[in-house]
């Protein structure tokens, strides 16, 4: 990667699609289809397994650091159940590697010269105190990097011991059969990459093969995939909810026989008040209009009467009178709006 690209990258990482106009450099948004979900979550296989001897090639989806920050920052406020996408992408993956080992046994078993079960289980042991030493060697090589010193030299030590453990095996395997078949390498297949590893590899070979890309990615693929599946039948559970709760409210807004039906009776409704109220809402509205006009007039009016009734003796007869005409126009005003806001209601489920 050049200095600027890896500018890009770095950008793209900490702004998403917002930076410079960039938005449409792949023309969508990180939730659509084309858009691979298991990299937004940093587990496709494509990316982990890029540039090893098992490189897939470019994922058939679109890969882009900037949608992922997008992701990121949107996640944060909304659940977007990407884990299930992932789990169900990482499982036909790994399904797909394991018939590939199970292939390669296979094809080893009809290829090899058979030994006895007895010989097979001296050979096992080999392989396993092998694949050991090469499993710490790289781990010490890679606590030795990391400036740990005093873990790395530990593990030299436990290394050493698995050593002397090794030779016995191979001693004890070595005497197990005739000379020209113990000069034969004897192959077995890793379970976590189904790269083939031999009887006679040096612990060099196996420490590269242990701590190389391949393997360790096949490890990160096959680690994340056992976090993913622990809570996946609960996720999915969850977005059932959570679909069946945003389609139940759909339902209630949009379309339906119920609408219509609801729809209907509104008009019907309405045609009625129209037919048998048209005169009486008439006479009201032009009323509500003088009443309105008068309001402000008749409130100074009834201040100043007010004022004048608390100055001379109180009447009760005349405040029962001013309640009783605020209730008849509370009435009058109250009505016609009712029957208003009932039609505009029933024209907007009609646009829908
Ligand atoms: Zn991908
Ligand atoms: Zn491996």
């Amino acid at each position: 990667m050049s200095a600027h690209e890896q500018m890009r990258a770095m950008l793209d990482q900490l702004m998403g699609t917002a930076r410079n106009g960039e938005s449409d450099r792949h023309g969508v948004k990180f939730y659509d289809d084309s858009v691979c979900k298991s990299f937004l979550l940093q587990c496709c296989p494509h990316e982990i397994l890029s540039s090893t001897r098992m490189d897939l090639g470019e994922c058939p989806k679109i890969h882009d650091l900037a949608l992922r920050a997008d992701y990121e920052i949107a996640s944060k406020t909304k659940d977007y159940f990407y884990d299930i996408d992932a789990t169900e992408h990482l499982e036909a993956f790994i399904a797909d590697c394991d018939r590939r080992t199970t292939a390669a046994k296979q094809r080893l078993a009809e290829t090899q010269e058979e030994l006895s079960a007895e010989v097979t289980e001296k050979a096992n042991a080999v392989h396993e105190l092998a694949e050991q030493i090469g499993q710490k060697l790289a781990r010490a090589e890679a606590l030795g990097e990391e400036g740990m010193v005093e873990e790395s030299v530990k593990l030299m030590g436990e290394i050493d011991e698995l050593r002397k453990k090794k030779a016995i095996a191979e001693q004890d395997y070595r005497n197990s059969m005739p000379a020209s078949s113990y000069q034969q390498q004897k192959l077995r297949v890793c379970e976590v990459c189904s790269a083939y590893l031999g009887i006679h590899d040096n612990d060099r070979r196996l420490a590269d093969h242990f701590g190389g890309k391949l393997h360790l990615g096949f490890i990160t693929i096959r680690e994340k995939l056992t976090e993913l599946k622990k809570t996946v039948d609960k996720r999915r559970e969850e977005r059932g909810a959570s679909e069946r709760e945003r389609s139940s409210g759909r339902r209630h807004y949009v379309g339906g026989r119920e609408l219509d039906r609801r729809a209907r009776r509104h008009r019907e409704s309405a045609r009625d008040r129209d037919g048998r109220h048209k005169d009486d809402r008439e006479r009201g509205d032009k009323e509500r209009d003088r009443t309105e006009k008068d309001r402000d007039r008749g409130d100074k009016e009834r201040d100043r009467e007010r004022e004048r009734d608390r100055k001379r003796s109180r009447s009760r007869s005349r405040s029962r009178h001013e309640n009783s005409r605020e209730r008849s126009r509370g009435h009058d005003t109250r009505e016609p709006r009712r029957s208003r806001s009932h039609r505009s209601s029933s024209r907007d489920h009609r646009r829908d």
